[in-house]
């Protein structure tokens, strides 16, 4: 039996606390406020009136009994505080692309507040976290950082922060109604036009931005409704190809999907989004790069439309677009793609991470390969 990554680092854990071996780093040198794991709240009433969460901690402990065995002598109260305060504060070990490979407790960092639109990001580099701004900020306070993905809407964010962390945010973006109207954009069914349908909140009232039309057909919108009822459910059974790792199913699904409901759902639409974004990484599984630029490019605009300028993953987006693009000897594009990742990818990952020091080098060879072509002409 392989332990998973939260079996692994509890075991590190006990580890440390039994050498009484946590050390702690201040957040930066105005902020001298020493944390250790004792301080961190544990959340043990609200873990044990949490059905999910008690399983998980109860496969924990038989995980650990079959490791440790008999060593393992922390009465399981004390098991529960710890776990309490690892899951609530440890942070998904993430590759320089946003890729989880492991979990850890970092204790400075998580002292930092939550807000769906941060104004500060998270990366590693290895295992080493860095906190970086992305925006200007006042005082070290004011720092947010985001616990979990954006690119999700107002109630999937706000039952994702309650299952995991047990509050509920009230940040600008979960107060912006129109950015949730946006992740539902529909498709205008004038002949010709290519609007974004918008619906209000309760579904009543639509309106094509493009051509003003605000008349549909019930056949329409019952189409509507249908197609992002069967988007969900196809979604499903993706996450379970994705478990499997059968990445060909991942890519029939999604790509039989997006053709059935793409006439009634926008590319902004969050269901349409989830479906490309996997139907572009079952590419990169299958080495199907022609197919797998075709699917990045369709999920661009609502990168930049729901995630903040700098935000890691839209400059992680270019830049795997460019990456492709470069290697299908698209060169021009490529390099205005790798660029703009360059941008974005310095704020959030900061110029000596290893990942910038990476597109540094495409983009010197994009340089090269696009002055060997013009000597050509
Ligand atoms: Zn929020
Ligand atoms: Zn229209």
């Amino acid at each position: 039996m392989v332990p998973t990554d939260s079996t692994l680092l509890m075991l590190r854990l006990l580890l440390r606390l039994e050498k009484n071996d946590i050390s702690i780093t201040p957040l930066s040198k105005e902020d001298p406020q020493i944390r250790t794991f004792n301080d961190l709240m544990s959340h043990t009433e609200d873990i044990k009136g949490d059905p999910k969460r008690t399983e998980q901690f109860v496969k924990m402990c038989v995980a650990l009994q079959q490791f440790v065995g008999d060593q393992l002598k922390v009465p399981t109260t004390e098991l529960l505080e710890i776990f309490g305060k690892m899951i609530i504060n440890s942070f998904s070990i993430c590759s320089g692309e946003m890729q989880p490979i492991g979990a850890g407790v970092y204790l400075s960092p998580s002292i930092l507040d939550h807000s769906c639109c941060p104004n500060a990001t998270t990366v590693f580099d290895g295992n080493k976290l860095y906190v970086r701004a992305v925006e200007d900020i006042g005082d070290i306070s004011e720092v947010r950082v985001s616990y979990i993905d954006q690119l999700a809407t107002t109630s999937e964010r706000k039952q994702q922060l309650m299952e995991q962390y047990y509050f509920t945010c009230n940040c600008v973006m979960c107060r912006d109604k129109q950015r949730d109207q946006k992740l539902s954009s529909l498709r205008c069914p004038t002949t010709g036009c290519d609007g974004v349908v918008s619906q209000n909140h309760d579904g009543v009232q639509h309106t094509c931005l493009v051509c003003g039309k605000d008349t549909f057909s019930e056949e329409y919108l019952s189409k509507c409704s249908s197609s992002s009822a069967d988007a969900e459910q196809i979604l499903k059974k993706i996450a379970e190809a994705k478990k499997e790792k059968d990445f060909k199913m991942v890519l029939e699904l999604s790509g039989h999907c997006l053709s059935e409901v793409s006439d009634h759902l926008h590319p902004m639409h969050i269901l349409m989004i989830r479906l490309h974004d996997s139907a572009f990484d079952a590419c990169i599984e299958l080495q199907k790069w022609d197919l797998a630029l075709v699917y990045a490019s369709k999920t661009t605009e609502a990168y930049r439309e729901f995630y903040a300028a700098y935000h890691p993953n839209l400059g992680i987006h270019l830049m795997k677009i460019g990456k492709m693009q470069q290697y299908l000897k698209q060169i021009e594009p490529a390099l205005k793609n790798l660029q703009q990742a360059e941008d974005i990818l310095h704020v959030s990952h900061g110029k000596s991470h290893s990942l910038c020091q990476d597109l540094k080098i495409l983009l010197k060879q994009c340089e090269e390969e696009l002055r060997i072509q013009q000597g050509r002409t």
